[in-house]
């Protein structure tokens, strides 16, 4: 006590003033303990065992649901009531889940959300994807998200997704993620022959139809019937999975990365690895619901689908499943959807894009997140004079970060760039819609939508203990 006071008597009048009203950098950075460290490192080792089993939406819900049943949760039935403290899930058409802790006050004061997306920048199949060329097998591709396209080439690419045969029968495929397995390849044009190439802009240097990917180079036989490597390759799915051409009309398969998330640095504070955007957020938010104690409003943390390519379809944010679920715990409590709507919550859970010395004039340092700079409340994100986005209150950032700063949590804000640079959106103008508080809040992300994106454990961390707050709250 009294060696702090001298220590105040110390300082000058203006490094008081200072203290006093001026912002610290990054906002609300505190001085991490060792322990603190080591809780953000020990988090991460699940978190890298989730992103091994959850590269692509339907296993990132198989994940999910075995984790949320590892810890009492059971399947939502409709019309049976639920009391606070039960564990429920919810699962739509094995692309999205939803994970409940039921309120002691249920619906009533409204619910908190957590939404986080699972689908994450891939190549997709072609609907007719194989073909033959110049004696090489190839699938014809049709990229999901914003990528660029030359980050696809001359990297292992896995397989992964479903055939539903013509005889009704659903075949699931994961195939390059096993050290034994085969992998695949986008070929790159070899420099001493890409004059042309390299005199593209970026834009151009790839175009959407040359990703395509081999497959295969060995022929059937060597009979003159023509396509014979063709051929070859589809003996080998029929005799693997049963399937024949015609299958692939219809079918989901998603070409990603064949990278296992790997420690980033000699330090090890990082984490590298495939579709961290947004599966950083889904799994805090998932273990946030799973380690819940009953929260005084029903708490949801839900993984949607189709974020990267406009929230659309029956997966997608701007579908009516989350809705119509709350509307049935809602129905049950006895209180209106759009009662409850109105008095709820909910946290975005998305990343930004992280302060990347390599290309800093695309930020605006001031306004930047930064690795290791703890979660990120992203205000508003969109473009072109703040178009296209769910833009949060005063009201509602006083509380977020009053409830951050309450709890201990690392915290900073971030904008998307610098004005003009650029955009993006996230799933939170869908839920605004429904007269619900929401605002963006994740993980710092360099590199965002590669095939390896870089996170820092700790800020993985404290978007957990965001979530864990924001249960309280
Ligand atoms: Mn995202
Ligand atoms: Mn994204």
């Amino acid at each position: 006590m009294s060696e702090k006071n001298e220590q105040t008597e110390k300082k000058s009048e203006a490094a008081l003033l200072k203290e006093k009203l001026a912002a610290k950098k990054p906002s609300g950075k505190l001085e991490l303990d060792k322990e603190v460290i080591a809780k953000a490192d020990e988090f991460c080792e699940g978190y890298k065992a989730f992103m091994k089993t959850s590269k692509v939406e339907r296993e990132a819900v198989r994940t999910t649901k075995k984790i949320a049943e590892e810890h009492g949760f059971v399947e939502y039935e409709q019309g049976k009531s639920y009391n606070p403290g039960d564990k429920i899930y919810v699962i739509n058409r094995g692309k999205n889940i939803g994970l409940a802790v039921i309120g002691k006050n249920g619906t009533k004061n409204g619910v908190k959300l957590v939404i986080a997306h699972i689908d994450s920048p891939r190549l997709d199949l072609k609907p007719n994807p194989l073909y033959e060329a110049n004696d090489l097998a190839l699938f014809k591709t049709h990229y999901y998200g914003g990528i660029k396209k030359y980050q696809w080439t001359a990297i292992p690419l896995a397989l992964h997704g479903r055939i539903v045969r013509l005889d009704g029968e659903a075949v699931d495929v994961c195939v390059g993620e096993d050290e034994g397995d085969p992998c695949f390849v986008v070929s790159d044009l070899l420099p001493h022959l890409a004059r042309e190439q390299a005199s593209k802009p970026l834009s151009k240097a790839i175009e959407g139809e040359s990703l395509n990917v081999l497959i295969g180079s060995r022929p059937f036989n060597n009979d003159k019937e023509s396509e014979q490597v063709k051929l070859n390759i589809l003996n080998i799915l029929f005799e693997k999975y049963g399937i024949i051409e015609s299958d692939f009309l219809s079918a989901e398969l998603d070409l990603v990365p064949a990278f296992a998330p790997r420690d980033i640095g000699f330090d090890r504070s990082l984490i590298g690895a495939y579709g961290h955007d947004d599966k950083v957020c889904a799994y805090p938010g998932v273990m946030a619901a799973v380690n819940a104690d009953t929260p005084e409003s029903t708490f949801i943390t839900f993984l949607c689908d189709k974020e990267e390519i406009g929230s659309d379809g029956n997966t997608g944010m701007q579908s009516t499943f989350l809705n119509s679920f709350i509307e049935d715990l809602a129905e049950a409590d006895g209180v209106a959807f759009r009662h409850v709507m109105a008095k709820s919550k909910c946290l975005s859970a998305d990343v930004n894009a992280a302060f990347d010395p390599n290309y800093a004039s695309a930020f605006e340092a001031n306004n930047a997140s930064y690795l290791n700079g703890g979660v990120i409340i992203t205000k508003y994100t969109g473009a072109g004079g703040k178009y296209d986005t769910s833009d949060a209150s005063a009201e509602y950032m006083g509380i977020i970060r009053k409830m951050l700063e309450d709890n201990g949590v690392l915290w900073q804000t971030g904008e998307l760039g610098k004005v003009d640079g650029g955009g993006g959106g996230t799933i939170a103008k869908y839920v605004a819609n429904y007269n619900v508080d929401v605002v963006d809040l994740g993980v710092p992300v360099l590199s965002m939508h590669a095939p390896f994106e870089v996170v820092a454990k700790v800020d993985v961390y404290m978007t957990y203990l965001a979530f864990a707050a924001f249960l309280k709250l």
